[in-house]
């Protein structure tokens, strides 16, 4: 007779939670949802592919003893998985557990059709039976933008020109904004709205590095004349990066006509920029003139609220919850670009899967010591902390206490004095990591140091050294 799943489950959880931590057993076990029992295959849902490699990699010997006692030895689970991006559902992907781990392919993207003889510049094979192809990555949406005050012009101009392309005065839309703060995120779910609402539309995204090497292939091959065609077809234009147009007189000229032609005909045109329009160097003044036109909207580094946002919406994508304190600490502690954020909680959850341990602040500290970003050891507080504790040979938890005494206060001083001058971190943040003392108290330390460098030889050469430790001069 086949018992309800839930009994099933429930015998399974009981098993597994006697073998493992309850902090564990709440994160990888309690949003685990049984779905079925048929043929002594158990179904469990589980929230993201990255949560299913986790149990797999885990938790595997004692799911396997759970079954082993529940079902039998012949028992099979199989994982479905919930693919949850923005709110948007997709059906489930089944995965046995014994077959190997698959990747997900992207879903085919399609758009309307348009006369063969327009050949496509792209390089892949873009007429698909004379459908084209939009170059934008569906995981990019406005439910998974998260909103702060860093980008809500130009979020706003984003779903006002997603909602009515090629209607607002926000036509072109220029968004710019430094490396990873999200320019290339917000004008694809500008995109993706668009194509997800109008299917006659022809919504296009290209980088301006590959709008610039197709207009050099174009040239090369003598078909200049088709590489515009096909852009003037184009309903919504999306160009990302345009700051690399600068120099490229000739491939500029171009984007010029197909702008006017597209402007004119009432075609949406979408583009970002790593620096405001008045700062882009070696573009023609007409073409800039043109930017100007409509609505340029910048983005900032994002508050520490919207960081802590930012994290909470990634870790609910992949289906993990983290200690909250675990959250504050990486939002007070990286505060350069939400690439980096992202980089942190991969590798992140990357260490604890390595090393079998769940996500704690224990473990984000020790990542952090350890990061690494584009290649180059970026210099944390955390690895100042352990720098200057092994200098001063000081407790870690002297630096971050109470202590008025003179060997504790100089250190910790010190370590605030490298803490600002080596990360970009705020006087908040920094006071956070020196157990929640305020920014005046930052403030206080920083002046306390340089000042004592300016008389005091020895405080000079001292910290110099600790600054040589951190590639400083
Ligand atoms: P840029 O193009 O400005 O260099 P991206 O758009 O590539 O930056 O953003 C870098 C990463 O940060 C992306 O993974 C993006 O999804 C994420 N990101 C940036 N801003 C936000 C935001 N407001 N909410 C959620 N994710 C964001
Ligand atoms: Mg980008």
């Amino acid at each position: 007779m086949q018992r309800e799943v839930r009994t099933v489950w429930n015998n399974c959880l009981r098993i597994i939670q006697e073998g493992i931590p309850e902090q564990s057993f709440k994160t990888w076990f309690e949003p685990i949802v049984p779905l079925k029992l048929e043929n002594h295959t158990l179904t469990i849902q589980v929230p993201s592919q990255f949560f299913y490699e986790w149990l797999e990699e885990n938790y595997v010997h004692l799911l396997r003893k759970a079954i082993d006692a529940e079902i039998g030895r012949h028992g099979l689970l199989e994982y479905s998985i919930t693919v949850d991006k923005g709110g948007e559902k997709k059906p489930p992907i089944d995965i046995r557990v014994t077959a190997p781990k698959p990747s997900m392919p992207p879903p085919p993207q399609r758009q309307r059709t348009v006369e063969p003889d327009i050949r496509s510049p792209f390089n892949l094979p873009d007429l698909d039976g004379n459908e084209l192809t939009s170059y934008l990555n569906p995981i990019y949406t406005f439910d998974n933008y998260v909103e702060g005050d860093c980008n809500r012009l130009a979020r706003a101009a984003g779903i006002a020109v997603a909602q009515k392309p090629g209607v607002t005065s926000f036509n072109p839309l220029m968004v710019f904004g430094g490396v990873g703060l999200g320019k290339t995120h917000l004008v694809q779910a500008i995109g993706n709205h668009i194509k997800g609402h109008n299917s006659g539309k022809f919504v296009l995204y290209v980088s301006t590095e590959k709008f610039t090497n197709q207009y050099i292939i174009a040239v090369r091959n003598n078909n200049v004349q088709n590489f515009s065609n096909f852009y003037l077809r184009v309903d919504v234009l999306i160009l990302d990066d345009v700051q690399f147009l600068s120099g490229k007189e000739k491939t500029q000229e171009t984007f010029f006509h197909i702008f006017n032609h597209l402007h004119q005909s009432g075609k949406q045109i979408i583009m970002t920029s790593d620096r405001p329009p008045r700062e882009l160097q070696g573009l023609e003044d007409r073409l800039l003139s043109r930017f100007k036109w409509g609505m340029t909207a910048d983005l900032q580094t994002p508050d520490l609220e919207t960081r802590i946002a930012i994290i909470l919406k990634k870790l609910q994508a992949d289906g993990i919850d983290i200690p909250y304190e675990v959250v504050e600490y990486l939002a007070h502690s990286i505060d350069t670009n939400v690439r980096e954020l992202e980089g942190v909680i991969v590798s992140l959850m990357a260490h604890a899967s390595l090393n079998r341990r769940d996500i704690d602040l224990d473990l984000a500290r020790s990542t952090l010591r350890h990061i690494v970003v584009d290649s180059e050891k970026v210099v944390t507080v955390e690895g100042i902390l352990e720098a200057v504790t092994g200098h001063f040979n000081v407790e870690l938890s002297e630096l971050k206490g109470k202590s008025r005494k003179k060997e504790t206060v100089y250190p910790r001083q010190v370590a605030m004095y490298l803490a600002k001058e080596f990360t970009d971190l705020s006087l908040k943040s920094i006071g956070y990591h020196f157990g929640g003392r305020d920014h005046s108290t930052v403030i206080h330390a920083i002046q306390t140091i340089s000042e004592a460098m300016q008389t005091n030889k020895k405080i000079q050469a001292e910290v110099n050294q600790l600054q040589r430790h951190f590639g400083g001069k």
